[in-house]
């Protein structure tokens, strides 16, 4: 294994090495309007202004590019929630780097792997790169999808049961709803799926309590790891459960969003990431807007050395009461503390000025919330006025929706009258139950 010093002496030279090439990118030619030389230290990168979302949103799709479009192999773009798309586009180096850094989490697949891809597969990179790295291991993909109409929860229930399914990969809450799923079809999460060996999550926060939290409802461990469309997986989870950055193909930066500046190690910030082993869109210290931080010294027995990062959300989804203000993996720990499995795993927050509210469902299993100490101690974990809404069991949330088995057929143009009565007279009523017609 590399010393930290080796990876700091190989980040430099990938990093020299990306900045030789950055003016082919017509985004950082104007950006970067210097003759650039090369830097003798990591420090020195702090001499070049950071790149932000709105940089490239506005230079996507192709103004960011910095590899000739003949070398390019495929495409991602952000799902554009917050504004518009950021696009990246991958050189076949790029896919197979991008292959490395996903591999490098602690969940190794196998030759027995039957892995179940419940990430979408329109546009978003996850469900395409760890496609790649389960065949390349001799396991068995499962293109699932989670945004299509042909696979509903009790679908992929079905399949987990009849193809033993092993692992599967999915946005956290995702496990959640399967569970759930799996109970109201009968199924008790922990027992009826004994093939289970391990999930891999990515693409939402998943703070340690909601991680146990998972870890409990199905028996088996949960790897999380960090990544952005813009830049691929950064970091990835140790069998520790500790989220290591990807050797040297980054260098991570926590900077105060006031001054801009790097924080001492420990304390939080904006996470920003330069990638510097990437020739379709490589960024110099891009401002990310998610609130990090570095963990203080490396003491992890896992054996990786590079830096261990945590996560506490978007700085966006700060909430702000008072003077107060309350970061998501804050609010998402202080919740799971105070209840626990007293309550039913679906919850949602509102608030105001004065304090926030949180919307809970009792529990299936009759397990009764003390109101009033659950209440206490979120306000005292989390320094607001809390106040708790205990709703019925499936008042917050439908379940009838994850049972909800959507009809899917494939595409119609023949109206067969020879066995029916019933006579479809348009191509609206053919199609009926074709995607969302
Ligand atoms: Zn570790």
């Amino acid at each position: 294994m590399r010393t930290f010093e080796e990876i700091n002496k190989k980040r430099l030279e990938n990093l020299n090495k990306t900045l030789k090439n950055i003016h082919k990118s017509p985004m950082y030619r104007d950006k970067y309007n210097f003759e650039i030389e090369e830097l003798n230290d990591l420090s020195e990168l702090r001499k070049f202004e950071i790149t932000t979302k709105e940089e490239l949103r506005a230079y996507s799709p192709s103004g960011n590019l910095a590899a000739d479009m003949k070398k390019v192999v495929q495409y991602h773009e952000t799902s554009g929630t917050t504004g518009k798309s950021i696009s990246t586009w991958l050189t076949n180096s790029d896919h197979q780097v991008w292959c490395d850094e996903m591999e490098s989490v602690a969940l190794k697949f196998n030759e027995n792997d039957i892995l179940a891809i419940r990430f979408p597969y329109a546009l978003s990179f996850p469900a395409h790169i760890i496609q790649d790295i389960v065949k390349k291991a001799g396991g068995v993909a499962i293109p699932i999808d989670s945004r299509g109409v042909v696979t509903p929860h009790t679908r992929v229930i079905n399949l987990m049961l009849k193809l033993k399914i092993t692992t599967i990969a999915c946005l956290p809450l995702e496990l959640i709803m399967l569970a759930e799923t799996a109970k109201l079809m009968g199924y008790d999460p922990k027992e009826d799926f004994k093939s289970l060996r391990g999930f891999y999550t990515i693409g939402e926060l998943l703070t340690k309590e909601r991680k146990k939290q998972i870890e409990n409802i199905w028996g088996v461990p949960v790897y999380d790891n960090y990544g952005l469309t813009e830049c691929g997986v950064v970091a990835t989870a140790c069998e520790n459960g500790h989220l290591h950055v990807v050797d040297e193909n980054f260098i991570i930066e926590i900077l105060d969003p006031e001054t801009l500046e790097p924080v001492p190690n420990g304390e939080k910030g904006i996470i920003t990431i330069s990638n510097i082993n990437f020739e379709g869109n490589p960024l110099i210290r891009y401002y990310t807007g998610d609130i990090g931080r570095i963990v203080d010294g490396n003491t992890c027995e896992c054996g990786k050395s590079s830096e261990i990062i945590e996560h506490f959300g978007r700085i966006y989804d700060i909430i702000k009461i008072g003077d107060q203000e309350i970061l998501m993996q804050e609010l998402q720990d202080a919740i799971l503390k105070a209840t626990g499995d007293k309550v039913s795993p679906f919850w949602m927050v509102s608030f105001n000025k004065k304090r926030l509210t949180i919307n809970f469902e009792e529990s299936d299993d009759r397990e009764v919330l003390d109101k009033k100490a659950a209440e206490q101690e979120i306000s005292n974990l989390l320094g607001c006025e809390c106040k708790i809404k205990l709703n019925k069991y499936g008042e917050l949330f439908d379940r009838e929706k994850l049972l909800k088995m959507q009809l899917t057929i494939k595409p119609k143009y023949i109206a067969d009258y020879s066995q029916t009565s019933d006579y479809p007279c348009t191509l609206n009523d053919l199609l009926k139950g074709y995607g969302t017609f």
